[in-house]
């Protein structure tokens, strides 16, 4: 099947207000370039010098959104020109890029990627790390940094209320998080969840960002 039409079937099954990642690592540049002629505009990367160079092969207009695991020495390569950083996972790494944006004069959009796989390869904030780093407020005084919402993986497994289980867990997260912390915040919105084998669970159990590779692109090799 071609990236055209996998991109058509995709978009036939999610509504409107979803939107649509389309995860392009360890794809050439070339292969990212269909899915844009196609009408994508929107790419996600994990790889920091991936990420760097296919930015600067690419057309300008595309929006940037990092997802992997971020090392606070590369934080200063993507802040110029990232749209969104998915994987915030310690109050050290958004205190690097709140600095590093305040260096350009910049605000970087960023969510907060939160544990919720029973898996321990993952990185993120435990639930508990999370309530207890909002409670602390210290993000508050961080002005080059926007907290737009939660990131999570669920766990990789074919059991389907598993995964509904951990994307429920993340949605309270979220839904709590807004009340407490964000309730006057317009831009505390979002809640990445859902990669190619779990985001159909993922829209009905509240995701309003997708990240999907494979079922766009194949398998990586
Ligand atoms: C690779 C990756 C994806 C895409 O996974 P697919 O199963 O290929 O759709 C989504 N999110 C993150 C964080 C990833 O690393």
């Amino acid at each position: 099947m071609s990236i055209k039409y996998n991109l058509q079937h995709i978009r036939a099954t999610i509504p409107a207000g979803v939107t649509l990642v389309c995860v392009t690592k360890f794809h050439p540049a070339h292969t990212v370039a269909q899915a844009y002629s196609a009408g994508e505009r929107i790419f996600g990367e994990s790889r920091v010098p991936e990420l760097v160079q296919k930015h600067e092969a690419l057309p300008k207009d595309i929006q940037w959104h990092f997802i992997g695991h971020l090392q606070t020495n590369k934080v200063k390569f993507i802040v110029p020109f990232i749209s969104l950083i998915h994987s915030v996972d310690s109050e050290n790494l958004l205190a690097k890029i709140d600095a590093e944006a305040a260096k350009i004069g910049k605000i970087v959009n960023c969510l907060l990627e939160v544990h919720i796989a029973q898996e321990d390869s993952k990185y993120g904030f435990s639930p508990t790390a999370l309530t207890e780093f909002l409670a602390a407020r210290r993000w508050a005084t961080m002005k080059n940094i926007r907290i737009c919402g939660l990131m999570g993986m669920a766990t990789y497994t074919d059991n389907v209320e598993q995964i509904r289980g951990e994307m429920q867990l993340l949605k309270q997260l979220f839904d709590r998080a807004r009340k407490d912390f964000f309730a006057d915040c317009e831009w505390f919105t979002e809640l990445s969840i859902g990669m190619s084998d779990d985001y159909h669970v993922a829209i009905e159990e509240g995701s309003t960002i997708i990240r999907i590779g494979t079922s766009i692109f194949g398998a990586r090799s």
